[in-house]
């Protein structure tokens, strides 16, 4: 059996809003993930798929604590680091690494590239200044940079080349899981590929395990084992990569699939149009989240929640519809 990295238990976050009143008692909240749950094997790639807004980055934030969780657990190699002090979380952040949307606006231009991908390493290891500037020198080669750019800063760089420094500084400490919040969608189609396969190939060379965050389906299908797709702060299917795209169950998923555009003009697919816009994450509706818009929805889908269940084996799916 396969051995789990990261266990994530009914985690929770709440922001208030803005103008929420301090005193008043009907305070109001965003609420961003609303009690999902989920994990992630040693070695492989969770992707973590679903539109904007719908709390996928707030997950893995939450999860690395760079954001406090309002309730439940995360458990990395079975350790709660909800209970780890600052100093202890400083330790454990050495295991645990992101990677950001915008290449550009997570990397200090004030800083030579050999300085951002050092910077970590003279954080969390205890290396030598010249072990230090060979590790750099691994790493950037590693990830498809020139050494001899070492020192240049950011803005000298391309969008997929900066998104490769962003890369490096997370290698820099040998973490055990990388957080990959949508890696290539700044930037340019041509580059999305490239960025996609040296992220493949990182995992091998590295041993690395990810959690990938993405709107993006193609992305999720080009490079995930598992896939969970979440909808308005809750987990509404997981399963494995092949049985998701071949056989997805819950009405979103199928309808983001039916989405995916078909390269074959023969293999026409029937696209499922959603009605409306998601809803507000301060006041979802009740029932299933996704009654509003879902083409199937029946009468008791407006009033009573779906639990995710289990459908067959690694299969689980939230819809009062899944086993029918
Ligand atoms: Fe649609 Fe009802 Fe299933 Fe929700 S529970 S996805 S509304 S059928």
């Amino acid at each position: 059996m396969a051995e789990q990295l990261l266990q994530v238990e009914n985690l929770k976050k709440w922001f208030p809003t803005k103008d929420a009143s301090v005193l008043s008692k009907d305070k109001s909240y965003v609420k961003a993930i609303d009690v999902i749950s989920f994990f992630i094997n040693k070695g492989e790639t969770l992707g973590l798929v679903g539109e904007s807004g719908c709390g996928k980055s707030t997950t893995g934030r939450a999860v690395l604590r760079l954001i406090e969780a309002t309730e439940g657990r995360v458990l990395f190699e079975n350790q709660d680091i909800g209970n780890l002090s600052s100093r202890s979380l400083k330790k454990k952040r050495k295991d645990m690494q992101i990677v950001f949307q915008d290449p550009y606006a997570s990397l200090n231009p004030r800083l030579k590239v050999k300085q951002i991908i050092e910077e970590p390493m003279t954080i969390h290891l205890k290396l030598s200044k010249k072990e230090r500037e060979e590790r750099v020198k691994q790493i950037m080669q590693d990830v498809g940079l020139n050494v001899h750019y070492m020192d240049r800063y950011p803005h000298e760089f391309s969008g997929g080349q900066r998104q490769r420094i962003g890369i490096a500084r997370a290698l820099a400490v040998h973490p055990k899981l990388i957080i990959m919040d949508e890696p290539v969608s700044a930037l340019d189609v041509s580059v999305q590929a490239q960025v996609l396969n040296l992220i493949q190939d990182l995992q091998v060379k590295y041993d690395l395990t990810y959690l990938f965050i993405t709107h993006n389906l193609s992305v999720v299908k080009h490079i995930s084992n598992r896939i969970a797709v979440m909808y308005l702060g809750k987990i509404v299917e997981v399963a494995d990569r092949d049985a998701f795209f071949e056989n997805p169950k819950h009405p979103y998923s199928q309808a983001l699939i039916s989405a995916i555009p078909e390269p074959n003009p023969k293999l026409k697919r029937e696209r499922v149009i959603l009605k409306g816009d998601i809803p507000s994450p301060i006041d979802p509706p009740a029932g299933c989240r996704f009654h509003t818009r879902c083409p199937v929805a029946i009468e008791s889908c407006m009033t009573v929640e779906p639990e995710l269940v289990v459908t067959e084996e690694g299969h689980q799916v939230a819809c009062h519809l899944a086993n029918r």
